[in-house]
């Protein structure tokens, strides 16, 4: 096929479509190209998506347009023991008209986050490149790159011959690029560096998830769990929906391979815990879902382009958790806008050079992806202790319910009372004093 696009962009995600979307705007020629039936009917992520204002920046009050469930008001943080959960609650100062209004009319967006359904969400961004001119074609999987005196120069897609070309190519392919090993950019990622989430989707009437969570109008609530995953590094989240409820598992796939345990068990086991069960009562599962994300920080993060070639979003390991939060749509999005960013110029230059599209990395470096993943580096790394998972968890669950205890004996400070909790465990205090210097080293 003779060269009919400026660029070909793979994968209709939130990274792709943004850099489809970016590009068309500069007034390139794009392809997106979607193995998925439409975009997003592939997609599953946990729910919720921080506010992000890249893609204000190709669709003016992108926020009041874009079709999001609720806007998170409500953030919890809960650490589940055996007998016991101990939650940290943060709320938002709002009122109930802040998301009825819709998220462009907020007064402080940068304190909102958005729950979203993939499969709607994406279906919708992926319009709005089609209306800028974007071709998009669906139920096409792009099998490997065309690569010719060392740059790329297209696209192979399944069938025989089908090679289409373009002087660029971003690969927004997800976790497991195929077109960034193809191009030799890294050689796949280790179990260490990526975790598994399941999620099931369990549906339920609008009000009720308004009155199980405290919620008015559009607010929606999160609530994410450690210790909930039976020693498997990993944890758990609670997130609303308009008319669901996602809940879900993340762990690190190294982990739990180690145990053996099965990640739907797991699951189960979860939803039929204390803390969840009372929240799904009643509600009927409609979805079940499992899908990789990357969880390594930096360290996983290949070289991200090369003659040719740019890579955003998951292909480019541009996700992370700090156990505080979960992030990816946002680097996916703000990677996409940057790569079109940088794409349009080299167009505009006819230059596809990889010295031209090194400056790719020098922008990210400039931004929030490449600054967020440096600052929560640490953090990142000490989310691979397994007692972080384990016996912290059983520590401050012991130790609330002594400080909660009432039975008629004396009570006692709360140093006495963790020492209690401590004691017995397979910890020393040299051990909790080096975990909380780490902690600090990571989170201050
Ligand atoms: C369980 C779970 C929970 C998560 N929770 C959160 C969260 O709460 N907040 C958050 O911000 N992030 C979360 N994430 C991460 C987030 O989903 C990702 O970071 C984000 O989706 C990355 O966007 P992307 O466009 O790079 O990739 P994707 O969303 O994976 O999109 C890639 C697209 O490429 C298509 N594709 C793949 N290969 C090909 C091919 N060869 N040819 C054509 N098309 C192809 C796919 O069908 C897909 O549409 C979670 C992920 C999981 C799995």
């Amino acid at each position: 096929m003779a060269t009919q696009f400026d660029a070909i962009v793979v994968g209709a995600g939130p990274a792709g479509t943004s850099a489809a979307l970016g590009l068309a705007q500069a007034g390139a020629k794009v392809l997106l190209l979607e193995r998925g039936e439409h975009a997003g009917s592939k997609n599953m992520f946990g729910g919720m998506m921080a506010y992000c204002p890249a893609p204000e920046e190709l669709i003016p009050d992108f926020w009041a347009k874009a079709p999001w469930e609720r806007a998170v008001t409500k953030r919890t943080l809960s650490v589940a023991g055996a007998g016991s959960t101990t939650s940290l609650t943060f709320q938002a100062a709002s009122d109930s008209d802040r998301p009825a209004a819709g998220a462009g009319s907020t007064s402080d967006k940068s304190l909102t986050a958005f729950t979203l359904f993939r499969p709607r969400f994406d279906r919708w961004y992926a319009e709005q490149a089609e209306a800028a001119g974007v071709t998009l074609l669906t139920s096409c999987r792009a099998e490997a790159l065309v690569l010719r005196g060392g740059a790329v120069r297209g696209v192979r897609v399944a069938g025989p011959d089908d090679i289409i070309e373009a002087p660029l190519v971003v690969a927004c392919d997800g976790t497991l690029s195929l077109l960034a090993r193809d191009a030799g950019l890294h050689k796949g990622f280790k179990a260490e560096q990526v975790a598994l989430g399941v999620r099931a989707l369990y549906e339920m009437t609008e009000e009720t998830v308004d009155e199980r969570f405290g919620l008015i109008g559009r607010e929606g609530a999160t609530q994410e769990f450690l210790g909930c995953s039976e020693g498997v590094r990993g944890g758990g989240f609670i997130y609303t929906q308009t008319d669901a409820v996602s809940v879900g598992l993340v762990f690190h796939l190294d982990s739990l391979k180690e145990r053996r345990l099965p990640p739907y068990e797991l699951l189960d086991r979860f939803v039929a815990s204390a803390p969840v069960a009372p929240l799904l009562k009643g509600a009927r599962m409609v979805e079940y879902s499992a899908h990789l994300l990357p969880e390594a920080g930096i360290p996983m993060v290949p070289k991200l382009s090369m003659a040719g070639l740019l890579l955003a979003g998951d292909a480019a390991g541009f996700c992370y958790t700090n156990g505080l939060t979960q992030e990816g749509m946002n680097l996916a999005m703000a990677s996409g806008v940057i790569a079109a960013k940088v794409g349009a110029e080299a167009l505009a230059a006819g230059d596809f050079s990889a010295g031209r599209l090194a400056k790719y990395k020098a922008e990210l470096k400039d931004s929030f992806v490449l600054r967020d993943l440096a600052t929560w580096g640490k953090a990142i790394d000490f989310m691979h202790h397994d007692r972080l998972f384990t016996l912290y968890p059983q520590v401050i669950s012991a130790l609330m319910e002594d400080m909660y205890r009432s039975d008629g004996t004396p009570k006692e400070r709360i140093f006495r009372l963790a020492r209690r909790a401590v004691s017995g465990r397979s910890v020393g205090v040299r051990r909790i004093l080096a975990d909380l210097i780490e902690a600090g080293r990571g989170y201050a």
